[in-house]
């Protein structure tokens, strides 16, 4: 039997069937959301949806400058401003 604190809507609900044919709900944690871009919102490939502490070593996330935080357009697009800000500035 679940803990009363675990049936909630916070957690995915799911039909099983026993042995004995009894059908029961078991109540299983909600998979993480996937990995989104912090500037426009679009999904990021080539990050693991699970939490960081159980990253496997071979699936983290880009070793690049905001890998794992904002797309390839974005990062480059943010680059070309901070040069230029940079640039007019010196
Ligand atoms: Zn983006």
């Amino acid at each position: 039997m679940t803990k009363p604190s675990q049936r909630t809507h916070g957690r995915r609900r799911l039909a099983v069937s026993l042995p004995s044919g009894r059908r029961t709900l078991h109540f299983e944690p909600k998979a993480p959301a996937k990995a989104q871009c912090a500037r426009c919102g679009r999904e990021l490939h080539g990050v693991p949806t699970s939490k960081p502490k159980a990253y496997a070593r071979s699936s983290r996330a880009p070793g690049r400058p905001y890998g794992g935080v904002l797309c390839p357009n974005c990062l480059s697009a943010e680059i070309r401003s901070l040069v230029r800000a940079s640039g007019s500035a010196t």
